[in-house]
């Protein structure tokens, strides 16, 4: 067993050099750490390390850890499927969400955000590889969707979110992210927006998405270890 300290750190490395590899400057990476399933111990440890960017899915999971680490400053993340009874929730206890896929959803999440707090950082996630069964928005559907959520108040809209099919290599691997980043340029330029954020890559294709140009990449297992349960 390697420790989580060992594992970031070998994870940075990976990120460190695939920047360089396609000349990117790594400052514009930003990991996130995928802490689902995990104990607050794990999200400890690896705050030691510096990382302060942590991605749950589980609402009631998450509210948890974040009660136990109340005493760290970390800016949370919500990656998972969002239901509607959880919305308020995930509008009061989060920096971010990368899993808006409805107008209705997002609706709720400006409505619910607390006016102490500032606007909700927000990636619309895209089912880019056309599986009927898999979560996010059809990129057709994008336009309409960037078009409502951009005038919500409560809500600062960053880009776009993807899980790809897993790819037999690194050449398949690329085509998604490739194009999730036209996606996103055309969503900026048709709707005046600076989008800033890909929230693309994960422990087995983080290499592939950032020559895509990912600017957050998403890893769990790699960092602290194969999850237990089938999630
Ligand atoms: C679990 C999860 C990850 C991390 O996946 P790993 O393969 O463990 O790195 C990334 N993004 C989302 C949305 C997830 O649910």
């Amino acid at each position: 067993m390697t420790s989580i300290a060992e594992n970031l750190a070998r994870v940075r490395q990976r990120i460190v050099l695939a920047a360089r590899q396609c000349g990117r400057d790594v400052a514009e990476i930003t990991l996130l750490a995928v802490s689902k399933t995990k104990p607050a111990q794990a999200i400890r440890e690896a705050h030691a390390c510096g990382q302060r960017q942590f991605g749950e899915s589980y609402v009631q999971e998450a509210l948890a850890k974040q009660a136990a680490l109340a005493d760290l400053d970390i800016e949370w993340h919500f990656i998972g499927p969002i239901q509607s009874n959880k919305s308020r929730a995930i509008a009061e206890h989060f920096h971010w969400v990368h899993s808006v896929e409805r107008e209705k959803i997002a609706r709720r999440l400006s409505d619910q955000r607390p006016a102490h707090l500032p606007p909700l950082n927000i990636c619309l996630q895209v089912n880019i590889s056309g599986e009927a069964s898999k979560s996010g928005a059809r990129p057709e559907e994008l336009d309409d969707l960037v078009a409502a959520v951009k005038e919500m108040p409560r809500l600062r809209l960053r880009g776009l979110m993807a899980i790809p099919q897993p790819a037999a290599d690194e050449t398949e691997a690329r085509r998604p992210f490739h194009a999730m980043a036209v996606l996103q340029a055309q969503l900026a330029a048709a709707h005046g927006l600076a989008l800033d954020t890909l929230s693309m890559g994960m422990s087995g294709d983080l290499e592939a998405a950032i020559a895509e140009g990912a600017t957050v990449v998403r890893v769990g297992s790699d960092i602290f270890g194969a999850r237990d349960k089938a999630v």
